[in-house]
């Protein structure tokens, strides 16, 4: 799926989690942050793809590959590796905890786990989600993401839904965040404590966006190189055509437009 989904996706998560913290306002912004960024960070592997990655990377660490290459292995560091497993998703806890102390201050002597623990829960909970949301993608070379590494299986793969054109999902996804970031600011100015609120808004977020998945009326699945330009053309079309169907002339007009102004996959 694209990064930009991704993203939003680890947004909702936060949105729907911070007003579980009792804490104050910034490390409420915290979790909402944090969430955002370990929904985007798995993708951090599609670096080897980058042009300028075999005069970098590769120089550094003398790789005896190119960035392309290492890109579509099975490597650790290729994409869908450890960069989308359950493992990274640890580290990332492990990184936030140590830097979080470093700078905590000196007057707070014990931690809070109840409270400090919802923002463990919402990076965990987003950064799974980016692996879920690409285990619906295909087969192609990594047949799904290593979600169990450093197992050597790799999960989902299924062909679902194509790598992105899935503008009626960013949709749901952006209205789930953006619905939840409105009742937050609306229960704070009228002093309301609604918070499951947001985990309705979710869950009924959630139930769309596998109706979407699951009434999809074409399967996207592909396996390896063999032909592979040839259904990858076959596919674009296809998932900008199901886009069209599902959201009608104006909405798909404007939303290929935003498509085309983002100087990445969407
Ligand atoms: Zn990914």
């Amino acid at each position: 799926m694209d990064i930009l989904s991704h993203t939003f996706s680890g947004l909702a998560v936060g949105a729907t989690l911070m007003p579980f913290s009792k804490q104050g306002l910034k490390s409420k912004l915290a979790i909402l942050l944090l969430s955002g960024f370990a929904g985007f960070l798995p993708d951090v592997d599609a670096i080897s793809y980058w042009s300028g990655f075999d005069s970098t990377f590769g120089e550094w660490f003398n790789l005896d590959s190119s960035g392309v290459k290492v890109y579509h292995d099975k490597r650790w560091f290729s994409h869908h590796g450890l960069f989308h497993s359950l493992l990274m998703a640890f580290i990332l806890c492990g990184v936030i905890f140590l830097v979080s102390n470093l700078f905590r201050h000196k007057q707070i002597k014990q931690l809070n786990w109840k409270q400090e623990s919802i923002l463990y829960i919402s990076v965990l909970f987003a950064f799974n989600t980016h692996l879920l949301e690409d285990m619906i993608t295909p087969e192609f070379v990594w047949g799904g993401v290593a979600y169990l590494f450093p197992s050597e299986d790799y999960w989902g793969g299924t062909g679902e839904i194509w790598w992105w054109n899935n503008y009626d999902l960013f949709l749901i996804i952006f209205l789930t965040f953006t619905i939840n970031i409105f009742a937050l600011i609306i229960c704070r100015v009228v002093r309301l404590k609604w918070k499951w609120f947001g985990v309705g808004v979710f869950c009924v977020g959630v139930f769309f966006f596998f109706f979407q998945l699951k009434t999809r009326p074409i399967f996207f699945q592909y396996k390896g190189f063999s032909g592979h330009h040839a259904i990858w053309e076959t596919n674009e079309r296809l998932s900008k055509e199901v886009q069209k169907e599902i959201l009608g002339g104006d909405v798909y007009e404007f939303m290929e437009k935003l498509d085309n102004e983002i100087p990445f996959w969407f």
